[in-house]
């Protein structure tokens, strides 16, 4: 089956600036070519969709989410405040919606399990590609480990497709992320700091993780071929992680304060996933010890992109979202632009950077020959405006795979569908 997307403004993902007039030709999931010249016939069949006056982007990324997060009070984190169906379907509907709003893959940073996206791969919801991690490893006291304020562990009985991330000493280490691979992890989320919302007395810059572990836990998920994704904020946790050969930073907003750390990160192809969205939510907190963290950081991560970029290092865009953001999650492309990159580096972060992030690049994150046909049509110029990309009226039509995920187009521009 042949689609045919004429006539758009196209922004291709790669970096390249925008081309008037260009033409995709979608055969079953992938994308068969990509052309500005004027082409004359096409075969019976086709499906001619008019893009002209409105702009065609690779399906968006976002490298850090929590899909199944719906609040930060603890009732909610515990998922104890609604029956486990009602939690399920309300986590379907984020998926649904995510990729409505043109979000063709997601990285989850933790709490969606395998059984989601096996429901999306079955067609029995729609949804967004997903990379997954299920849970968090860290030691004792990391961020991983869910003790409340009172003191007691998380009541919730464990559920064998989240294992538990906590790490009780060196020899733990490895039994734990091949643990969190036959759960069906495809990536492994780990912690080496606390971060905004942790408990008081380990924040942003208190390490967890001595560097034996992180070695440990890198080597094992690269002998399992899977990617490292480090929650790091600052101080010797983050130094930690970077030294251990993790394969992205996640929030890394102290990377200001330790400038060779991220010519190691250029070097070494570490990807930065800064977070801005999650910390103006943070900033309104209803706990002092999280609006206090999320003020003093905000300065330093904007400086750390910006120095991120001087050194050559690939930003890929992540909003935390998780009982905030969902599915507006466009709005981290608008906090890319405003921390200090341009519209067309910050929509890159989001397709063909995000995409090398999670190791997708030969299939996602640009508008290529030969590419999956992930793609947004979008109504106006995010080059001028990338806030447009947050109202759901301007995802005009959202394709996964080659096929129809969200259509908002005006009628007779898509015939028959
Ligand atoms: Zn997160």
């Amino acid at each position: 089956m042949m689609k045919v997307l004429k006539g758009g403004r196209l922004i291709d993902g790669t970096g390249a600036g925008p081309q008037a007039g260009a033409t995709v030709v979608i055969r079953d999931e992938r994308i068969e070519a990509v052309t500005t010249r004027a082409v004359g016939e096409w075969p019976e069949d086709a499906e001619i969709i008019d893009v002209s006056g409105m702009t065609l982007l690779p399906g968006l990324i976002d490298c850090h989410d929590h899909m199944a997060m719906h609040g930060y009070g603890l009732a909610t984190r515990w998922g104890i405040d609604e029956p486990q169906s009602t939690r399920t379907l309300r986590t379907a509907k984020v998926l649904e919606e995510t990729l409505a709003m043109g979000y063709t893959a997601v990285r989850d940073a933790a709490g969606l399990d395998a059984g989601f996206k096996r429901a999306i791969d079955e067609r029995l919801i729609r949804g967004p590609r997903l990379v997954i991690s299920l849970c968090i490893i860290s030691p004792i006291g990391g961020i991983g480990d869910r003790v409340s304020p009172s003191g007691f562990s998380c009541c919730v009985p464990n559920d064998p497709l989240l294992p538990d991330g906590v790490v009780n000493s060196l020899s733990d280490v490895r039994p734990v992320v091949r643990r969190v691979v036959r759960a069906g992890a495809d990536v492994i989320k780990c912690a080496t700091t606390g971060g905004a919302s942790s408990r008081p007395e380990h924040g942003p810059q208190d390490g967890a993780f001595n560097l034996d572990e992180m070695q440990a836990l890198t080597d094992e998920a690269h002998a399992l071929d899977r990617r490292v994704m480090c929650h790091a904020l600052g101080g010797r946790g983050l130094r930690i992680a970077i030294e251990a050969g993790v394969d992205s930073i996640e929030h890394g907003c102290y990377l200001d304060e330790e400038p060779e750390l991220l010519d190691q990160m250029a070097q070494r192809g570490i990807f930065f996933v800064p977070t801005f969205a999650v910390y103006d939510f943070h900033r309104k907190s209803p706990f002092p010890h999280v609006r206090e963290r999320a003020h003093h950081l905000q300065e330093h991560h904007v400086a750390s992109l910006r120095r991120a970029l001087a050194a050559g290092v690939k930003i890929a865009a992540g909003t935390d979202a998780g009982g905030h953001g969902h599915p507006r999650n466009a709005l981290e492309i608008e906090c890319l632009v405003r921390a200090g990159m341009s519209p067309l580096q910050a929509l890159q972060a989001a397709t063909g950077w995000a995409a090398e992030c999670l190791g997708r690049e030969r299939d996602l994150g640009t508008i290529e020959k030969g590419m999956l046909a992930d793609l947004v049509v979008v109504n106006g110029d995010p080059l001028s405006d990338v806030a447009i990309l947050q109202h759901s009226e301007n995802i005009a039509l959202v394709v996964k795979g080659g096929e129809v995920a969200a259509n908002r187009l005006p009628q007779g521009r898509l015939g028959g569908l």
